[in-house]
């Protein structure tokens, strides 16, 4: 086992992280911005480092920095969370060439996932159901528009770098194609260096399933159920449940065996999410995510496993600790993301946090770095915590849920809160018929209300 693991990240997922490493006996180091030098994961690690100015390309996403940090306090591995370096191939590789263990999966794999279009012909190629659409990279805007007659509009343009929603243009009919093409391209460009696209079928009304797989490199491979994350705005999720109300238990057993045996093919090692969209009972993938996911604690609290700390045991060389059939699931679980924005025009809204009270009482679990007085910079992502409740029942769940936001006191920031407040008294959402696109409806109708 490790003696000492450098957390390169900061906010809720480092303290969610720490967590881990205390309850394994593991030590801590803790990387940070200027920005950040108050920062909870800061107070609570061992031992901390600054890396850099406030902008994350020059701190938290800095590879010379947080090696010289791994060098400095002798860790002996690394954690990456989401989001910044965790799915830096390079990363990885430069981490495994300074002898230093990367907490994730394979540089290799990381880098075939990362291009979306060889992530789709390896999905493929597995087994797994994928959307109609280009074999792979479009090559013109003459091609492009033939595909799009062959798969049938309306159809969407993804860039193969792409993530967070960005670079993804829908094309309603042939006359919409060319601007879509354009725009995709030219965001797909500024945000990920590169402007390669790749088109697919639009599905109309889907919803947004993925699978939470497990695997310890050598070829085992476990699956922990789905998480449904329809509930979305601009693509981004901000309202996660397991199980997912759509499935029964034998489509559930099916996908999640589908896609446990395609990993032990691949020989995946650590966590991993197979996205899909599911329409009509078929499921479709989308992109798998080789990381630790946001939403990854609603499958811990119906599973009952720490997948940061199976993490951990694999990258230190332990074999899988549960095998598929020690795998139960209970109850159900549902996540808020409360993020730092305004709840209707979603506009960030970063400052001093006033005040700060979290809910608590049985199944009610908050991961968040945030506490009176702390100073939620301009420079990140909005997310400041996770309300996570769990009950017998999603209706049960629903209720605490209630409860555990109603308890919650943010104030000096705006917060997406009153907007979950809103949303558990919508039928819909009561009663989990809601498809990718519901949550945009409802804000559009609510606005013109
Ligand atoms: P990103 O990596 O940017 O998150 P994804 O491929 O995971 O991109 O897609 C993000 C979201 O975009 C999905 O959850 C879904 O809401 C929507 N989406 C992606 N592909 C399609 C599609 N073919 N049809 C309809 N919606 C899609």
């Amino acid at each position: 086992m490790f003696d000492k693991i450098l957390i390169a990240n900061r906010g809720e997922i480092a303290l969610r992280i720490l967590r881990a490493c205390k309850d394994l006996g593991i030590a801590t180091v803790a990387v940070h911005s200027t920005a950040d030098a108050d920062a909870m994961h800061v107070k609570l690690a061992d031992e901390s480092v600054c890396i850099g100015p406030p902008k994350a390309a020059e701190s938290y996403m800095n590879i010379p920095q947080i090696v010289a940090a791994c060098e400095i306090t002798n860790a002996d591995a690394v954690h990456p969370g989401y989001g910044f370096l965790s799915e830096n191939a390079r990363f990885a590789e430069i981490l495994e060439e300074h002898k230093i263990s990367f907490i994730g999966p394979s540089s290799q794999h990381i880098a075939l996932m990362g291009d979306k279009i060889e992530a789709k012909k390896t999905a493929k190629s597995l087994g797994l159901p994928v959307v109609p659409g280009s074999d792979g990279a479009l090559t013109s805007d003459e091609e492009a528009k033939q595909i799009a007659q062959e798969i049938g509009y309306p159809v969407l343009v993804k860039a193969a770098f792409g993530g967070g929603g960005r670079g993804m243009k829908v094309a309603q009919s042939a006359a919409d194609l060319a601007s879509a093409l354009s725009t995709a391209r030219a965001e797909s460009k500024a945000g990920f260096g590169d402007a390669t696209l790749y088109m697919e079928k639009y599905l109309k009304a889907p919803r947004h399933i993925e699978v939470q797989i497990f695997g310890d490199g050598k070829g085992n491979a476990v699956h922990l159920g789905e998480r449904d994350c329809s509930l979305q705005r601009r693509h981004q999720k901000i309202w996660e449940e397991a199980p997912s109300p759509a499935l029964n238990d034998k489509q559930r057993a099916r996908i999640g065996a589908t896609v446990a045996h395609a990993m032990q093919e691949l020989k995946y090692r650590s966590a991993g999410t197979v996205e899909f969209l599911y329409e009509d009972g078929k499921f479709y993938f989308i992109e798998m995510n080789t990381r630790l996911q946001v939403e990854h604690p609603v499958t811990e609290m119906i599973t009952g496993i720490d997948l940061v700390c199976e993490q951990i045991r694999i990258a230190s060389g332990a074999p899988l600790s549960f095998t598929q059939e020690d795998v139960r699931f209970e109850g159900h679980a549902i996540e808020c993301r409360i993020n730092a924005e305004h709840p209707t025009s979603f506009r960030p809204s970063p400052g001093l946090i006033t005040q700060y009270h979290a809910p608590g009482g049985l199944g009610v679990r908050i991961d968040s770095a945030a506490y009176a007085g702390c100073h939620i910079p301009p420079d990140y992502d909005s997310l400041i915590g996770k309300l996570i409740v769990h009950a017998r029942t999603r209706d049960e769940c629903l209720m605490r849920l209630k409860r555990a936001l109603d308890e919650c006191v943010i104030n000096g920031v705006d917060t997406t809160i009153p907007l979950f407040s809103k949303l558990i008294g919508e039928p819909d959402i009561i009663n989990g018929s809601y498809d990718i696109h519901w949550l945009e409806n409802y804000l559009e109708k609510s606005e013109s209300a």
